[in-house]
C-alpha cells in the first residue's frame, strides 16, 4: 500500500484528540516536530500564567493563600494533578525545583553506601546532566567516580539491554539511576522488570522520566519504583524552563531529605521558624525553598489537557504517528542513506523518532529553512517528534516528502555540517 496525502489526511478524520491541536499556539505554516524539546504553548496555560500575574497584582503577599490557585499549596495541588500520569497516589508527586536539583535531592537521600555496598549504576547513554549529578554525589561522599559509578555499556551506540544492566546490578551497588526513555533514541527500559530485578538484591533504583512524562502511562506504585523526578517543559507543555516534579514511593516517607530547606517543612510547622526542621510526611519533604510561582503557572493549565485528552489515548495516537513516519520514511527515503536509531517495536519505541545520517547537522538546517522543526543530536542524529496533541498526520507526510526534496536535489549543501549553539 502506498502512504499517500489522502491516506494521512483519512487518519486526522479519525483521530480522536483532533480538537486538541486548537488549544495550542502552532503555526500552519511550520511543522513543529520538537516538542520532545520544548512543548509549544497552550492557550489554557497561558490562561493559568495570566491568572497567577493577576493574583500577585491584586493581592501582593496575601496571594500566597488567596485567589483561586493559592500559591502556598501550589506544589502539592498540581503535584497530585500529575500524579495518574506516573501512576502515583497524588501525595507521593511534588513540583519543584529542576529535574537536576530534584535528582541531586533523592540521590542525595537515597544513596547510602553502606559496607562493600558502594557503587551507583547508570548507563553510558544517558544525558550528561544526570551523569553529572551521580559524580558529584559520589564525591560529595568521598568515593572516586572512576571507580563507583558504572555506566552500563551500549553494543550499538543508541539501545541498552536490560540483560546487561541486570548483569551489573552486583552486591557492590547501593543505587540505580536510569532514563525511562533514552533522550536519543528514544527507547523505552522496561521499569517493571528492571526495578523488579533490583529489588530482588536489595538495590534502590530511581527513573528520570524527562522523555516519557506526558507522552507514555507509567504505573510507579505498581512497579513498586522507589523514586524518580522529571522536567515539564518537554512532552508536558510548560514553557521554557518550567517547575520540575519529583516521585518518592510512599513506602519511603518519612525518609530525612538529603538537601533540606524550609519547604521541605511539614506545611503546619512552616511557619513556626524553628531552627529543627519537621519535614512533610509526604513527597513534599522533598522540596528545598520557595517555589517558582511564575514558573509553576503554565502548568496548571497544560495539565488540565492531559487530564481532558488522556495518556492512554495520548501514547495510542504517538505510536500511531510514529510508526506512520516509519513507514513514510521507508517508502520515500530507502536511496538516501538514513537508519533508524529508535527501536521500531511499539513497546519499545517513545515518542520520537531517531534518524542517523552523516549529513545530520546540515540536513536539520536545511529542514528548519524548509519549515520543519526537528533536533539535531551529535554526531549525527535528528530526533523528529509528532506529538499527539499538536500535530498530525498530514504534517509527517509533508515533512517526510520536505526531506525527500532536501535530498533529492542535494539542498543540505548549502550549509554547514556544524552544529548551533543551541541543538
Ligand atoms: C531534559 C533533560 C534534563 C534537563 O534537566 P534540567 O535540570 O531541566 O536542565 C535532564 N536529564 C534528562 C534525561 C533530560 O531529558
Amino acid at each position: 500500500m502506498t502512504l499517500t496525502r489522502e491516506y494521512a489526511q483519512q487518519l486526522d478524520k479519525e483521530d480522536d484528540l483532533q480538537s486538541f491541536r486548537d488549544e495550542f499556539y502552532v503555526q500552519e505554516d511550520v511543522v513543529y516536530l520538537d516538542g520532545n524539546s520544548l512543548g509549544l504553548l497552550s492557550k489554557r496555560a497561558e490562561k493559568s500564567l495570566l491568572s497567577i500575574l493577576e493574583s500577585w497584582k491584586k493581592y501582593g503577599i496575601d496571594g500566597w493563600t488567596s485567589g483561586e490557585y493559592p500559591w502556598f499549596y501550589l506544589s502539592e495541588t498540581l503535584g497530585s494533578k500529575m500524579a495518574p500520569l506516573v501512576g502515583a497516589k497524588p501525595n507521593e508527586v511534588i513540583v519543584s525545583g529542576s529535574t537536576t536539583v530534584n535528582m541531586h535531592q533523592l540521590v542525595s537521600t537515597f544513596y547510602q553506601p553502606e559496607g562493600k555496598k558502594t557503587k551507583i549504576l547508570a548507563d553510558e547513554l544517558n544525558f550528561p546532566s544526570d551523569i553529572y549529578v551521580l559524580q558529584s554525589q559520589l564525591k560529595l561522599k568521598g568515593y572516586d567516580p572512576s571507580e563507583h559509578l558504572i555506566r552500563v555499556k551500549s553494543l550499538d551506540g543508541n539501545t541498552l539491554c536490560e540483560d546487561d544492566i541486570i548483569e551489573q546490578m552486583t552486591d557492590e551497588v547501593a543505587l540505580i539511576v536510569l532514563p525511562s526513555v533514552l533522550y536519543r533514541s528514544g527507547q523505552i527500559l522496561n521499569m517493571k522488570r528492571l526495578t523488579e530485578e533490583a529489588h530482588k538484591r536489595n538495590i534502590l533504583i530511581g527513573f528520570d522520566l524527562c522523555h516519557s512524562i506526558g507522552s507514555i502511562p507509567h504505573a510507579l506504585d505498581e512497579w513498586d519504583v522507589d523514586f524518580a523526578f522529571w522536567c515539564t517543559y518537554k512532552h508536558l507543555n510548560g514553557g521554557p524552563g518550567s517547575v520540575a516534579a519529583l516521585y518518592v514511593n510512599e513506602k519511603h516517607f518519612g525518609k530525612t531529605p538529603g538537601l533540606a530547606g524550609w519547604f521541605s517543612s511539614h506545611k503546619e510547622k512552616q511557619f513556626d521558624m524553628e531552627h529543627t526542621l519537621t519535614p512533610a510526611l509526604d513527597a513534599g519533604a522533598y522540596q528545598i525553598g520557595t517555589p517558582h510561582i511564575l514558573s509553576v503557572a503554565p502548568l496548571i493549565g497544560s495539565l488540565e489537557i492531559f487530564e481532558e485528552a488522556g495518556i492512554e489515548k495520548i501514547r495510542k495516537k504517538s505510536l500511531q504517528l510514529t510508526q506512520f513516519m516509519i513507514d513514510l520514511i521507508k517508502q520515500e527515503l530507502n536511496e538516501y542513506g538514513f537508519t533508524f536509531g529508535n527501536p521500531l517495536e511499539d513497546e519499545k519505541r517513545g515518542g520520537h523518532i531517531f534518524l542517523e545520517h552523516q549529513e545530520a547537522a546540515r540536513i536539520c538546517k536545511a529542514l528548519k529553512d524548509a519549515g520543519v522543526i526537528p533536533d539535531f543530536r551529535a554526531p549525527n542524529g535528528i530526533r523528529l517528534a509528532p506529538v499527539a496533541l499538536y500535530n498530525t498526520f498530514e504534517e509527517v507526510w509533508r515533512t517526510v516528502q520536505i526531506l525527500k526534496d532536501i535530498m533529492k536535489n542535494e539542498q543540505y549543501k548549502k550549509y554547514e555540517n556544524k552544529r548551533e549553539v543551541v541543538a
